[in-house]
């Protein structure tokens, strides 16, 4: 199953005859038993899944997709996860030894959040960077949740760029990963919400990202230290995780503080992120 959020009404993404997606207002298909918010669905997503799963919507009854109008698939998170030093090469670049027992946990202030296609604003005289990473949003309430069982409390993954201003980010007595993390549009992610059940090998998905025609990233999640499920599990001992809560993943090699020279983007660029099976995403510099 695909989801959208469109004006924070919650919409299943379905594929008409014509071989379009369109979207379907799923408060309005449930005669208001879910949703409307996005919020709501997560809230309750057993139950929903549950309906979910045995309705057939009527995909000539949809509407088309306006990308401009998507937003972020859990626009208001009680809590937002950031990891970092999850890939091996990433890790080298950044001058880290790999994490062994916990990886580095941060977070990204949820003002930073926006949908998949966006224009994001360079703060004055920053170096701003790209991070592409898959996003897990969750589906359940999680407190020590053992590792075999950490995917049945994932609603579904989407598209994340975790933007990061370099200079913010590494002043000061101590680094300041929250602050040069969320400037406003620092947070895209979409398209949609790809349940797990939608991917082949929910564990292994190729994961890129693009100035203009340049590839900068391209990876495989099967390269995370941490997995998804070890995250879950690993964060759910410190902390409760809660329905629509957003984890970011961690980003694989090729960022451009790790270049020599180092690079960063410019007004006027445009960065293209996927992750094969979950989505696309564009950020227009200026
Ligand atoms: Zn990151």
């Amino acid at each position: 199953m695909r989801l959208a959020n469109v004006t924070d009404r919650a919409h299943l993404v379905v594929t008409n005859s014509a071989g379009s997606d369109v979207l379907v207002d799923i408060a309005d298909l449930s005669d208001g038993r879910f949703g409307p918010s996005p919020t709501a669905l997560y809230d309750a997503w057993d139950e929903f899944r549950a309906w979910a799963d045995q309705i057939e919507a009527d995909a000539e009854t949809g509407v088309a997709v306006d990308r401009s109008a998507l937003a972020a698939p859990s626009p208001r998170p009680r809590q937002v996860f950031a990891v970092g030093l999850n890939y091996n090469e990433h890790a080298a670049e950044a001058g880290f030894e790999p994490p062994t027992d916990l990886p580095p946990v941060f977070t990204k202030y949820v003002s930073a959040f926006s949908g998949p296609d966006t224009e994001v604003r360079i703060p004055s005289g920053g170096n701003v960077d790209w991070e592409v990473e898959l996003v897990a949003v969750m589906g359940k309430q999680a407190q020590h949740v053992e590792e075999d069982d950490a995917w049945d409390y994932v609603a579904g993954l989407t598209v994340g760029q975790d933007l990061s201003e370099r200079i913010t980010q590494l002043r000061g007595p101590a680094p300041q990963f929250g602050l040069g993390k969320s400037y406003p549009g620092f947070a895209p992610q979409g398209p949609f919400l790809v349940t797990p059940d939608e991917l082949p090998d929910r564990d292994n998905l190729e994961i890129g990202c693009r100035i203009g025609d340049e590839v900068v990233q391209c990876g495989r999640t099967n390269e995370m230290i941490f997995n998804v499920p070890a995250l879950v599990s690993k964060i759910s001992e410190n902390v409760t995780l809660y329905p629509g809560d957003v984890i970011f993943t961690g980003t694989p090699a090729g960022v451009g503080l790790g270049r020599k020279p180092q690079r960063f983007l410019k007004s006027g660029e445009t960065l293209h992120s996927w992750i094969e099976g979950v989505g696309e995403m564009t950020q227009h510099l200026v």
